[in-house]
């Protein structure tokens, strides 16, 4: 990473490495000189405070660039960042860390006892005020020279293979996991997507960074950026209108977001889509509804699949009119389906480079030969992969199987539905039987739960068919807009009972 990093900040210096946008719009470019500067004196400051390789630093910050400084400080220094979900109260990330410390880490807190990112905010803001002065920070005592052949000297001693990343798994179910991630991962995990995404590209891309750095597929923007030596926008919240705005005056062309994200793309403005040589959708099945939307607008969406344990995505398709639901797994990554069953679906075995080692806090489930078992029930047919859903998610009703997904997209094909969250009802009768939460589109006039029914009978078995629907104005979806499963039961419970 920062062998890498270093090398084009020597090659070009004056170049602008990422340009930060704030909350209110204002935006900060940092060029490579500026960014390897900070990142290593960062790097040096917290080795002075303590801070050694093979330590963790915790990170509790929105995206911005001391986000940008502290990642790289951690690859200078040689210390993994715990990046703690900025949205979670002050008590869950406590517990968070403590539970690394626990699995026997040494973690810095980056934040004061107020939730106040202070100490390093001051650090940077001087760094960077020195810096434009054309100083180093005086409280090193250092000269430039000192800093650069500090830098110099870590990417020179830099090992891929330390610990760089440590990050909870969304955990929608059980208690969150703390996946840990090398930089091998990480860059190895970058550059096979690069090779795939950079498509048409030729010269230099712009990625928008959206996401939250704390979710891998945030990160990983970053990292794709360092690898493939393009510039990077970040931006602290994300607003749709502004970014397609952005994108077409800065001339962006790849961006990575989650479904409801692409949404409100859609919804603000669907022309603007089709700039993009990339549109990188992840971190949950798929809406139906919305890529026929993307597609009709003519944006270039990659489907994809992955997870924080594999460095984000494993697999991608370029959705066009002829997709199936297959996608295609990056060079260097085997999948196995474990145990399929007559129409090929079973639990899904990833290996490959982006593939972590373990969790911090709990043993990761892997076969003899290095494949990682996951979570979800997927087949492979002419080495595509045909992601279903998570393995605890299929519930038993009156004896056949039934697959939550497959409800669901029945229900987003029905006109005036948005998005939905079926999961199987306890049932005196039946075991189980499939219900429902259904958001509308803003625009669609309300619709009845009975017509909804009606609607899905011409499409599904009986079996597949809610008897209970509860529509809501919106889902209850986490920070990075995945639908929270626990919340959504909750509220069907509250409107039905
Ligand atoms: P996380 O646990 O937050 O790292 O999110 C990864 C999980 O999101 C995966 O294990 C899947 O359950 C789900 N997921 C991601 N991409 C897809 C996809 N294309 N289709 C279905 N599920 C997905
Ligand atoms: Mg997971």
């Amino acid at each position: 990473m920062i062998d890498i990093f270093e090398s084009t900040a020597q090659l070009r210096p004056e170049a602008v490495f990422f340009t930060a946008v704030d909350r209110r719009g204002n935006e900060t470019a940092y060029t490579y000189r500026q960014t390897r500067l900070i990142a290593s004196q960062l790097a040096r400051r917290l080795r002075d405070k303590g801070v050694f390789p093979g330590d963790a630093v915790a990170v509790d910050l929105p995206n911005g660039p001391m986000y940008v400084f502290l990642a790289l400080a951690a690859a200078y220094g040689g210390f993994a960042l715990v990046a703690l979900n900025h949205r979670l109260t002050d008590a869950e990330k406590l517990t968070r860390v403590l539970e690394l410390e626990r699995a026997g880490l040494r973690v810095a807190y980056t934040v004061d006892a107020a939730g106040e990112p202070k100490l390093f905010e001051a650090v940077c803001n001087s760094l960077l005020r020195n810096e434009r002065a054309g100083r180093v920070d005086d409280s090193l005592g250092g000269s430039v020279e000192d800093a650069i052949h500090f830098a110099e000297r870590a990417a020179h001693v830099f090992d891929s293979s330390h610990r760089a990343l440590i990050m909870f798994t969304s955990g929608t179910t059980g208690k969150p996991k703390a996946a840990e991630l090398t930089w091998g991962n990480l860059v190895e995990a970058s550059k096979a997507s690069n090779r795939v995404l950079s498509g048409r590209v030729r010269g230099r891309g712009l990625w928008q960074a959206v996401l939250p750095f704390f979710h891998v597929g945030g990160f990983q923007v970053l990292v794709r950026s360092v690898c493939s030596r393009w510039p990077l926008r970040i931006y602290e919240r994300f607003d749709a209108a502004a970014v397609l705005r952005d994108a077409e005056v800065m001339h962006a062309t790849h961006i990575s977001v989650v479904d409801k994200m692409l949404q409100d793309m859609l919804n603000a403005r669907p022309s603007a889509l089709a700039q993009y040589e990339c549109v990188l959708l992840g971190g949950g099945p798929l809406n139906a509804k919305t890529v026929a939307r993307a597609l009709e607008a003519g944006g270039r969406v990659y489907a994809s699949y992955g997870m924080t344990e594999t460095s984000s995505q494993v697999a991608n398709t370029l959705i066009t009119p002829q997709f199936t639901g297959g996608m295609r797994l990056l060079p260097g990554y085997s999948a196995r389906i474990v145990e399929p069953d007559a129409a090929g679906f079973g639990r899904l075995a990833l290996r490959g480079p982006g593939v972590f080692g373990g969790y911090a806090n709990a043993r990761a489930p892997f076969t003899v030969d290095g494949f990682f078992l996951t979570g979800d029930t997927a087949a492979l047919h002419d080495g595509c992969l045909y992601v279903r859903e998570r393995t605890g998610d299929m519930f038993i009703s009156g004896g056949e199987n039934v697959y939550p997904a497959e409800i669901v997209d029945a229900l987003v094909r029905i006109p005036g539905v948005a998005d939905a969250y079926v999961f199987g009802l306890p049932d005196a009768r039946w075991g189980r039987r499939p219900a429902a939460v259904v958001e509308l589109t803003p625009d669609a006039p309300m619709i009845s739960t009975r017509a909804l029914r009606e609607a899905l009978s011409q499409r599904l078995s009986k079996l597949y068919v809610p008897e209970q629907i509860s529509i809501v104005d919106e889902l209850p979806r986490s920070g990075i807009g995945k639908i929270d499963r626990a919340a959504c039961e909750a509220l069907f419970h509250e409107n039905i009972d």
